[in-house]
């Protein structure tokens, strides 16, 4: 990693009148301005001239003093950055930032400062507050209650949301747990389904601007959020604000509720800190697809304890639920594995009582035998909510992570998934990162479900693979109204949830019904080719392959051949076509192998020309379905101009390689 600021900012891309600091970015395109209005603070945004945050507010509450009002700019310094890095286990392999850096510095009636720090990549915006004692070094400490940060957008925005749900509701009362439906297409003053705002990341369309070229799309997200903070969701539309014209959304702290009650809404924070960052990602799809502004701001927390090994993983439980914790039926699955050459079988809650801790290490080496790692299932426990699943009381405090994980370690497993977190109030987000670094010490990986966003996590701690976070894939087995909303998740995902973190969503589905003997139960709405396609378009480290031992003398020999070899980690992610919740056509890059993977979820077939430079000139693998749905394999030819004609049927999907 290179590393090195420039001392003078360039005085083109720091101009100030009396009232406003302005920072570029570094191609001139993207525009924030920094002032104040009537003692309130407030930034906006522009690219190439039009409005993407109307005047938006900076500043929050203390318990040490009031930051939202009565403000004036005191002074600003501007600033630039450059610097690339290496990443291991996302979109993509390396990313940099090239950035405009603004860090304007107010004070309120009492004379006490408040820092904003900007930073204006290209395409993304992100900023945060640094805190410092304010007089004579006191106080040391300090609660924050709330922010005032906004996101003022212009009127006539679309959303794609997520509500916020109410807590303690929901199986066992493990709610909040992103597990909610996003909705598309919706206006910004529908009001959220539980009146608690949104999730991030938000997704945003701006309505079109007849003098401008082309279309904007606008993500907001946080990341750097750890044990330092409590994690940010968006309020509801605000429709008034500092411009009359346009409300906003701000950011809102976790719901008392949450955490069964426990622990404060508020941020207990040291002096002098810094808060998380809040990320606005503007421009195209294609830019808010490829955004890296999550990984690019936060630093790792800790080294890896060894190599970590990415890879695939089979999961009995989706298909055959709890029955399914049993030795034998783990045998079956870890023989599958080893036939399919994964490198992991994850075994689902309950295995403490239904296989017994003396036959999973048993089961263990026999896995090893084979060449395959178990990953166990965890309950993350204590207070926060009824989940009854065991094992319990194994993750909740150090010394019982300590003797699991030494155990874990001693009979040769190789990751965790611990589920069902209380919500995003500051000692759970601790517990998060006091789970990631002690499972480091034992060489254990980690996926959480039942839980909160990662942010920024797969660069801060070296053995996170992904979270849930997502209405997923056990609600495709679960019911029939998730299972035909599938085309609609996995095409909305990789401009959203995905594009913003990792994400487990549990299972490429082989399965053509929703039931061990494949023909009882609801059937599968989506296509083989969709679901292999959903493979690579769906991003993490370690990819759930919720195929069942069946499905080896099920499926054709090139669909197994396909799973057999599918990568997990990028170098490279392109945009190619598509529309969030509709259609999404993305190119990712693993060595020197590009995938070229499409999903449908439009009820018609969907002919499209791609535009396809890494394959130009190039004849190449084609997967695709046939009109009633069955998987085809050919060959198709691009053209030297890159150009790759294409037909994605309903609920169906394409791969190219
Ligand atoms: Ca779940």
């Amino acid at each position: 990693m290179k590393r090195f600021l420039l001392p003078l900012l360039l005085l083109a891309t720091a101009f100030c009148s009396a009232q406003e600091a302005e920072v570029k970015s570094p191609d001139g395109q993207l525009v924030v301005r920094v002032g104040t209005d009537n003692g309130l603070a407030y930034y906006t945004v522009m690219l190439n001239g039009q409005t993407v945050l109307h005047r938006s507010r900076l500043g929050f509450t203390a318990d040490y003093g009031d930051f939202s009002q009565g403000l004036t700019l005191r002074d600003w310094k501007a600033d630039a950055e450059d610097y690339d890095y290496v990443m291991t286990r996302t979109k993509a392999s390396g990313a940099g930032v090239k950035a405009g850096v603004l860090t304007a510095t107010f004070q309120n009636a009492r004379q006490q400062p408040m820092q904003v720090e900007f930073k204006v990549k290209n395409r993304d915006v992100a900023f945060r507050y640094h805190l410092s004692p304010v007089s004579e070094g006191r106080p040391k400490s300090a609660v924050i209650l709330s922010e005032a940060s906004s996101f003022c957008l212009p009127e006539g925005t679309t959303t794609f949301l997520s509500p916020q749900s109410d807590p303690m509701i929901g199986w066992e009362r493990t709610k909040p747990s992103y597990e909610e439906v996003y909705r598309a297409d919706r206006p910004m003053t529908e009001r959220s389904q539980y009146g608690h705002g949104y999730v991030f990341p938000a997704l945003f369309s701006l309505p079109p601007a007849p003098s401008q070229g082309g279309e904007v799309w606008v993500l907001i997200s946080e990341t750097g959020v750890n044990g330092n903070y409590v994690g940010a969701h968006l309020s509801d539309y605000n429709p008034s604000s500092l411009r009359e014209e346009a409300g906003s959304y701000q950011i809102a702290f976790p719901m008392p509720g949450e955490n069964n009650g426990i622990g404060t809404t508020t941020a207990g924070v040291p002096l002098p800190c810094t808060t998380p960052w809040r990320t606005i990602t503007v421009g195209t799809l294609a830019d808010i697809v490829m955004t890296t502004i999550s990984f690019d701001l936060v630093e790792p927390q800790y080294e890896a304890s060894q190599q970590y090994r990415p890879g695939r993983y089979v999961w009995s439980w989706l298909i055959g639920q709890d029955e399914s914790i049993n030795y034998d039926d783990q045998v079956r699955f870890i023989d599958l594995a080893a036939a399919m050459g994964f490198e992991y079988c994850l075994v689902d809650n309950w295995w403490d009582q239904r296989i017994g801790r003396d036959r999973i290490e048993e089961l263990s080496r026999y896995a090893q035998q084979k060449g395959v790692s178990l990953m166990l299932w965890y309950n993350s426990n204590g207070y926060e909510n009824d989940a009854p699943q065991t094992p319990r009381q194994c993750m909740n405090t150090p010394q019982a992570r300590d003797a699991e994980m030494a155990w874990l370690q001693r009979i040769g497993v190789k990751g965790i998934k611990v589920d069902f977190f209380g919500g995003d109030k500051q000692p759970t987000m601790q517990l998060y990162e006091d789970i990631l670094y002690d499972a480091n010490r034992y060489g254990l990986q980690v996926i959480f479900h039942g839980c909160t966003l990662p942010r920024g996590w797969e660069r801060m701690y070296p053995n996170f693979v992904a979270s849930e976070a997502v209405l997923a894939s056990e609600n495709v087995m679960f019911d029939e109204g998730a299972a035909k909303r599938e085309p609609f998740d996995l095409t909305l995902h990789p401009f959203c949830r995905n594009a913003t973190a990792s994400m487990d969503w549990g299972g490429i589905i082989m399965n053509r019904y929703m039931a061990t003997d494949n023909k009882s139960r609801h059937r599968r709405h989506t296509t083989d080719i969709f679901e292999l396609a959903s493979g690579i378009t769906m991003q993490t480290s370690i990819q759930c392959v919720a195929m069942q031992p069946n499905n080896l003398g099920e499926l054709p020999q090139f669909e197994l051949d396909f799973l057999r070899q599918l990568p997990t980690t990028w170098d490279e992610t392109h945009f190619i076509d598509g529309y969030p919740g509709r259609y999404v056509v993305l190119a990712r890059r693993h060595g020197t192998q590009w995938y070229v993977a499409g999903l449908n979820a439009e009820p018609n077939t969907k002919k499209l020309t791609l535009q396809l430079p890494m394959l130009a000139g190039q004849t190449v693998s084609y997967y695709t379905d046939n009109r009633n749905g069955e998987p085809q394999l050919s060959t198709l030819k691009v053209d030297k101009q890159g150009r790759a004609k294409v037909e994605m049927q309903p609920n169906g999907g394409i791969i190219l390689k």
